[in-house]
């Protein structure tokens, strides 16, 4: 059983909770009538949040009867009954099955699932200091409760003799895979350790679950501090990032006031627009030494502690590093073969920097300007640069990028690639004003799942944009269609205001939708195999390749309409945006890749003491990073890879799904279109239906005809190949 997945995207990532991999999936509670135990606990219980889901659609969360009091005690009624059904499968009678052990797995811990959705919904959108204490309070609970199963002796040895008998046993290709993941989740989580180990191996996992928790707590301390400014301060900037210092000044008490808050989303514009260098340094340097000041939010004691822990739990887990155990079950297989394509990019990426730099530098000498580019200087002249060179300018783009049509875009799209139809409804409990609910249904009018759409920033939502399952589809007990939602920060306009939104907003839109869309094609089984549970550098490969249509002529002529003319975006203005795609493809790629090389070494470097500030300048140094950038998440702030395990040593994951993408998406260019029908149908097939029931390398290889090549990836980036 794992975690409620939560797929977030690498732009817009903060501290979120992180899906692990571990041998953790309760079952999902479906619309066939529930399980004879379950009634039993569930008719002892008093909290709505523990009950099956009812309603229309095969049961629906019961968001109007459940508050964020039933939390803690919900968990803890919801873990013993998973624990009392563990136990039923542990020491049942007679030999050991796929039916009675595998299968029963799947089936087990319905009520753990529905909750931690629930819960997955509090802490990510609608967190509040009490719910934060459950969190910090609850989280290590949750370690132990989990390290329990995957070290309850009776129950592996009922999971690996299924496991040494499957090929007798007359299984299906997924009831073999199935008992295949079960067994070495059970395996790689130490249930062959011996008594000592194991304990050693719990006490690990509870401490790191705390330090995780320390580490998101003291990120976002800093992140909530601000630089206040006067007017003659705003040099530079356009009305609608002076409108939102304004909004954040106001939030603070500081009327009449201008702040830069210090978050990605309030530092990125200010640092692209500002004239004013002075102040540009001031905003760079409190963003890049987040939790990086001393005093009480300091993350480095953290993280030296983190890694020592790592390095513990994977040697006695029978593996030289960290980064060893964590890429196994990955589609790369070991740190190698991941450092290997970042090695193969990382060099022409930084030869583009250079490349990149002069041009701002001589744009800089040609002002008088008198500088030398800084990292502070970067976001700023690269704007002058597009617009000398490609005389684009982002801003023009946005009147025609209005959410709600880009909303229907997307469906659009899911309707002509996948025979689709999403429809509104208003049936079903949610648990905010903002969020609306579509029902999805395929060519046969069959129901195929529920998409919720959350889109708006408030007080207690995490920033970004990230999806999620609230159940996912299975049909071994009957037929059960899946819940997927969609999650983002979009500001808020006055009431019947259209929401407008950015280009790389727009992409994000695309890219969370194609994680739903991931959920909602599966077609499997089992729980533990379905939509989005594949390996985590391969999950992202069906979200980015779906930002791929948006700038398709198809969408942009029929959504992308001005918001007062109604007029469909110029061809020549597509024409720049396409000229301009590879224009500063070296910052991010080296800002990138810079912290997945980072992350990747930090977890081989065995069990030294890492001081983490010494290690990430050391390392930078003899990689030749170039002096006018940054990681794009410095050590202290990286809270892919130090807010959970989710993405430790996996941070490379969205290079080696995005190698995936971009070859993927040439497969549609040479049929033709974008749209074809038999490329889409092998996505389908392929890819986007199969979960975790085949190999993804398999996957990939059938959808394609070949394995995957770089070659694309590099065109798409600009990228001159070393010779
Ligand atoms: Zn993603």
């Amino acid at each position: 059983m794992s975690r409620p997945a939560v797929l977030i995207t690498a732009a817009l990532l903060v501290a979120l909770p992180q899906p692990d991999a571990l041998a953790r999936r309760p079952g999902r509670s479906g619309p066939s009538s529930p399980s004879s135990t379950e009634a039993s606990v569930t008719a002892l219980s008093t909290h709505p949040v523990l009950a099956p889901w009812t309603g229309p659609y095969g049961g629906v969360p019961p968001f109007d009867r459940i508050d964020a009091d039933q939390l803690a005690p919900g968990l803890r009624e919801a873990m013993a009954m998973y624990r009392a059904e563990i136990d039923a499968i542990a020491h049942a009678r007679g030999k050991a099955t796929f039916d009675n052990t595998i299968a029963a797995l799947e089936d087990a811990g319905r009520a753990l699932s529905r909750v931690m959705a629930v819960y997955g919904i509090y802490t990510s959108n609608l967190s509040s200091p009490a719910v934060q204490a459950v969190e910090a309070e609850l989280e290590p609970e949750l370690a132990g409760f989990f390290d329990a199963i995957t070290q309850n002796d009776a129950l592996f040895a009922r999971v690996e003799d299924v496991y040494t008998r499957r090929d007798k046993a007359g299984l299906t290709p997924e009831q073999q895979r199935l008992v295949w993941l079960v067994y070495t989740r059970f395996v790689r989580q130490g249930a062959k350790l011996d008594a000592d180990s194991k304990t050693r191996l719990s006490a690990i996992n509870q401490e790191l679950a705390g330090l995780y928790t320390q580490f998101s707590k003291h990120l976002l301390a800093d992140e909530d501090t601000a630089i206040t400014l006067a007017e003659t301060d705003l040099a530079g900037l356009s009305a609608s990032t002076r409108a939102a210092m304004a909004t954040a000044a106001t939030e603070r008490g500081l009327d009449g006031q201008w702040v830069v808050v210090n978050t990605r989303s309030s530092v990125d514009p200010f640092l692209t627009e500002s004239s004013r260098r002075d102040l540009r340094e001031r905003v760079w340097r409190a963003f890049v030494n987040r939790g990086d000041n001393g005093g009480e939010t300091d993350n480095n004691a953290i993280i030296t502690r983190i890694l020592a822990l790592r390095a513990e739990r994977a040697k006695l887990l029978g593996y030289p590093t960290h980064a060893h155990w964590r890429l196994e079950p990955s589609m790369a297989h070991t740190p190698e073969r991941a450092m290997a394509l970042m090695e193969a990019v990382w060099g022409p990426a930084v030869a583009k920097v250079h490349a990149e730099v002069a041009d701002m530098q001589a744009i800089a000498d040609a002002r008088g300007d008198g500088i030398t580019i800084a990292p502070w200087d970067y976001h700023f002249y690269q704007e002058l640069v597009r617009k000398d060179r490609y005389d684009f300018d982002q801003n023009v783009l946005r009147p025609y990028l209005q959410l709600e049509n880009l909303r229907e875009g997307m469906f659009w799209m899911a309707g002509e690639l996948y025979g689709l139809h999403f429809t509104a409804v208003t049936d079903v409990p949610v648990y905010h004003p903002d969020v609306r609910v579509w029902k999805v249904t395929d060519g046969d009018g069959a129901l195929v799942g529920l998409w919720y759409f959350d889109p708006y920033a408030r007080s207690g939502k995490r920033s970004g944009a990230w999806m999620n399952a609230y159940r996912d589809q299975e049909r071994f007990h009957g037929e059960v269609t899946t819940i997927v939602s969609n999650n983002a920060n979009f500001v808020k306009g006055a009431p019947g205001e259209p929401v407008l939104v950015s280009w790389d907003d727009a992409e994000t839109l695309f890219h969370e939708f194609g994680h739903a869309l991931h959920g909602l094609l599966s077609d499997v089984t089992y729980p533990t195999v379905a939509g989005t549970s594949v390996p985590r550098d391969y999950v992202e490969f069906p979200s980015q390749l779906h930002e791929h249509w948006l700038g398709t002529p198809e969408i942009l002529s029929r959504f992308a309409r001005h918001v007062e003319t109604g007029e469909p975006l110029p061809q020549a203005l597509i024409d720049k945006l396409h000229a301009a795609s590879t224009f500063n493809q070296g910052f991010g790629t080296v800002e990138y890749l810079a912290s997945a090389l980072i992350d990747m070494k930090l977890h081989l470097a065995g069990d030294t003491p890492i001081d983490p500030d010494a290690f990430e300048r050391d390392t930078l140094a003899a990689l030749g990073m170039p002096d006018e950038l940054v990681m794009r998440h410095r050590t202290p702030q990286f809270g892919h890879v130090f807010s959970g395990d989710g993405y430790s040593a996996g941070y490379y994951s969205y290079l080696w799904a995005d190698t995936l993408t971009a070859d993927a998406a040439e497969a549609f260019v040479e049929a033709g279109s974008m749209y074809d029908a038999a490329t889409a149908k092998r996505l389908v097939d392929d890819v986007l239906s199969v979960g975790n029931t085949i190999d993804p390398a398999d996957g990939f290889r059938a959808f394609r005809g070949r394995d995957v090549s770089i070659d694309a990836l590099m065109r798409d980036r600009g990228l001159v190949p070393a010779e």
